[in-house]
């Protein structure tokens, strides 16, 4: 059941969206989750938070159903992992468009652009909702990102829905 809050019942999508995916730290977290950093130390280290803050923001999108806390154990204590879920896959192409609209928009100290690559056909998609070249929607499944954050060339996302699939 979604977290109840002023707006998550709003008329209007935008302010229904903005209200589970709007915090800048949840897209953050989000973010991580896409690239595979789903446990809460990964996420901590990388995104250089609070613990209460990462704590809140996963408990709110786990409310909203936008991931699911499974546990694991690491052999001293049982841990949780986050996973997307259908609604959190979803919410991929909402990534893709804050990162054409900020590399039109803003300036980074860096060189380096995100690119958003197709990976049915190979090539870079500009608009991150569909691939110019041959068409494919892109998804989770047939996306990969060149990141400046990550070491490797490009990030396969597809982990993402197949481990999703495989719980279901
Ligand atoms: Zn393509």
């Amino acid at each position: 059941m979604p977290l109840r809050t002023s707006w998550s019942e709003d008329k209007c999508p935008i302010a229904r969206a903005a209200d589970v995916l709007g915090d800048p730290w949840s897209l953050l977290v989000l973010r991580e989750v896409f690239m595979g950093n789903n446990r809460f130390d990964g996420l901590k280290k990388e995104l250089r938070v609070a613990d209460n803050v990462l704590s809140e923001r996963l408990r709110r999108l786990v409310a909203a159903g936008v991931l699911t806390a499974e546990p694991y154990s690491t052999g001293k204590r049982p841990r949780n992992e986050y996973l997307l879920t259908a609604a959190g896959t979803d919410a991929l192409p909402v990534l893709h468009v804050f990162t054409v609209w900020a590399q039109r928009h803003t300036q980074s100290t860096g060189e380096t652009l995100m690119r958003i690559i197709c990976t049915t056909c190979g090539t870079e998609s500009a608009s991150g909702a569909w691939c110019q070249t041959c068409g494919a929607e892109l998804t989770a499944a047939t996306t990969a990102w060149d990141h400046p954050k990550s070491s490797e060339i490009l990030i396969e996302l597809a982990n993402a829905g197949a481990r999703l699939e495989s719980r279901h």
